[in-house]
């Protein structure tokens, strides 16, 4: 049947019709909250590049942890930035380091709040790369993969001893998802699910993150262990060997410029797929709405919506706060 027995927009007719026949609908439970603490008390440091998010320290945090509680949103993710760097990111996983007292400091004061924390080093670290570095057989100096799984394993430890509710290693070092479960199983912290970051894209998109988190590689780039944005079938793989190392959760970042790989991963796999709509991603829009060229909540909320409609159930996003109150 065509027109004019078929006329589509006999259901878009009105706001009820439309209400009724809306696919997607967007809700604050699908959404996380990134933040940055550092140290000190008071802080609260805007990060230029991304508008209404800030370096925050604990006492600040917890303040910004309850508006998110607030705004509907169910989950934060943590990330660390120490005033101390090293070659092996030693504050990653101290337990009296930065991360370690922001996850305490939530939980107690917003105990209902998931907790999830970054497990990587590249903010830990002084050469600002996400492992151990080695001269490998190029002559080249790269990440040790496998000295660097130690070293995830003792933060993810860390995360859990101070409390976090999830753990999710950003590194893309290979056996990371295998190594921290076995670790977290043998010390008690079996109920602690993993959130994988499977299919991290060495990405243009991460530019203002490095900024807020002053983690920039010091020599070299990333791509030796994230993964070249051409490659869709290679994104498939590495999600189908993180559910098979036991991650609970997949995530797929960047997300706009990749929803045709979380749509393939929401087709082939069963586990909840998360996309991490990153900071590039946030910045263009914002700059777009400072210029009066584009409406940021309308832009913002498509973007969501798209994101959720490609397969993605949970979106690590810095609208998280601001969104759930829209949505409410
Ligand atoms: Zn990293």
């Amino acid at each position: 049947m065509t027109f004019p027995r078929v006329r589509m927009r006999r259901l878009r007719r009105n706001a009820t019709f439309r209400r009724m026949m809306c696919e997607i609908a967007l809700s604050p439970d699908d959404l996380i909250m990134p933040l940055f603490v550092r140290c000190g008390s008071g802080v609260r440091n805007e990060i230029p590049s991304m508008p209404g998010n800030y370096q925050l320290s604990p006492d600040t945090l917890v303040e910004e942890a309850r508006a998110v509680e607030g705004a509907g949103v169910p989950a934060v993710i943590l990330f660390g930035i120490p005033d101390e760097k090293d070659a092996v990111g030693s504050q990653a996983y101290a337990a009296d380091g930065i991360i370690c007292q922001a996850i305490e400091a939530v939980k107690q004061a917003c105990p209902a709040l998931c907790v999830i924390t970054d497990v990587c080093l590249c903010e830990y670290t002084d050469h600002g790369h996400c492992g151990v570095i080695h001269v490998n057989r190029d002559g080249r100096r790269d990440v040790d993969n496998d000295a660097t799984l130690e070293l995830l394993v003792k933060e993810a430890l860390a995360h859990a001893h101070a409390g976090a509710d999830m753990v999710a290693p950003s590194d893309m070092m290979d056996g990371r998802v295998g190594a921290i479960r076995d670790a977290l199983d043998a010390a008690g912290f079996s109920d602690v699910p993993i959130m994988a970051y499977s299919a991290k894209f060495a990405s243009a998109f991460y530019g203002p993150f490095r900024d807020a988190a002053e983690s920039p590689p010091q020599f070299g780039d990333r791509c030796s262990y994230q993964m070249d944005y051409a490659n869709g079938r290679e994104a498939l793989r590495e999600i189908a060997l993180d559910i098979e190392e036991g991650a609970d959760i997949v995530m797929v970042k960047p997300a706009l410029p990749y929803l045709d790989i979380i749509r393939r991963a929401a087709e082939r796999f069963d586990v909840p797929i998360a996309a991490y709509q990153v900071s590039g991603e946030f910045a263009a829009i914002k700059a777009a709405a400072a210029n009066g060229w584009l409406d940021e909540k309308r832009a913002a909320l498509e973007t969501l919506t798209a994101i959720r409609r490609a397969g993605a159930k949970l979106i690590l996003t810095y609208w998280a706060k601001e969104a759930g109150a829209w949505l409410r």
